[in-house]
């Protein structure tokens, strides 16, 4: 069989006393859309963020297209160029321009010329809509329109993985249906994901497995229509009828 574009083997994370990741196993396909759920403080965060290492794990093991996670240095970053992160909190560069946020890791990482990050950038920026924005500052765009900047950023690095963070939990109303459209079609498109979020319109369209975490472990990994009408545990049960 082929390796999985993700494999996480029993890893343990803790944080002093705190034991918040346990024993967690999974794996995730190529071009799979995984969402994460589960009540506040159950690890997603430390999760997705033990993927590309902004956390470091006790034991276990992540494998990403069969390569385990580097300790430090250049590896690292070559990492962390695979693997795409979207934070709830937009996270732009905030003096620099659209465009700029979208060509730096580009340029800086990868290397690639200035009227080359460009041309892709403003592909990339076309393909989330905000293409007429890119000459403007953070601050004067939306927060909707700043999210899905952060997409296209993430997406410049062509991106193996790509960990969204409940990338619409900042965001007014209104404007989560555009950010959660772009996501959609990124799956359309073969992206794989994982993405931690409570839009259950979006896992019922465009996830292929949700993962329902409590306590630091997963206690479902089932298709969206199977987990969100007949939940297996207790737990589940009990947070989808305090969010549904
Ligand atoms: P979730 O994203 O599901 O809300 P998190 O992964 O953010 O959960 O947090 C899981 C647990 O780990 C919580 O108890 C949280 O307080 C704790 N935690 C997360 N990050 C840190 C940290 N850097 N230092 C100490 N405790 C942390
Ligand atoms: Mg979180």
């Amino acid at each position: 069989m082929a390796e999985p574009l993700v494999a996480i083997e029993q890893i343990n994370k803790s944080f002093g006393e705190v034991h918040v990741l346990k024993d967690i196993s999974t794996t995730v396909e190529k071009g799979e859309v995984v969402v994460v759920i589960g009540p506040s403080g159950s690890g997603k965060s430390t999760f997705c963020r033990a993927i590309n290492r902004l956390e470091t794990i006790d034991s276990g093991q992540i494998r990403i297209d069969g390569t385990p996670l580097p300790e430090e240095g250049t590896q690292l970053a070559a990492l962390r160029a695979d693997v795409g992160m979207v934070f709830q909190s937009f996270n732009l560069f905030a003096h620099k321009t659209v465009l700029e946020n979208v060509t730096l890791a580009p340029m800086r990482v990868r290397g690639t010329s200035k009227a080359e990050a460009e041309k892709r950038a403003m592909e990339l920026l076309d393909r989330v809509g905000v293409a007429n924005q890119a000459q403007k500052m953070p601050a004067q765009l939306s927060g909707g329109q700043q999210q899905r900047v952060a997409i296209a950023r993430a997406l410049a690095m062509d991106p193996k993985l790509m960990l969204l963070d409940e990338p619409t939990s900042a965001l007014d109303p209104e404007m989560i249906n555009e950010v959660l459209d772009v996501m959609v079609q990124l799956a359309k498109d073969g992206m794989t994901m994982i993405v931690v979020t409570h839009e259950m319109g979006f896992a019922r369209k465009a996830a292929d497995r949700v993962l329902f975490m409590a306590d630091g472990r997963i206690l479902e990994d089932a298709p969206p229509a199977s987990f969100f009408d007949d939940p297996k545990t207790d737990r589940a049960k009990d947070f989808l009828s305090k969010i549904l």
